[in-house]
């Protein structure tokens, strides 16, 4: 059975202000948060190899 696990990293309001204006306070405090954020690791391990790419493209993430 397909894995159907939705995550709230998908709609975090704090990712939402970052991808609004990344060098906001909240939007810093969101990209600085993920270096070591247990949800986002589940989220971001969780995602297509093609996902994983763009998302450290995005948030300039190279961490796993
Ligand atoms: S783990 Fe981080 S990115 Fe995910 S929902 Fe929580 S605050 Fe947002």
């Amino acid at each position: 059975m397909e894995n159907k696990k939705t995550y709230p990293c998908e709609t975090c309001p704090m990712r939402a202000k970052h991808d609004k204006n990344p060098k906001s306070l909240a939007g810093k405090f969101w990209r600085w948060h993920i270096n070591f954020c247990p949800g986002w690791k589940a989220y971001f391990t969780s995602r297509s190899e093609e996902e994983k790419a763009a998302l450290r493209e995005k948030y300039n993430f190279h961490k796993y």
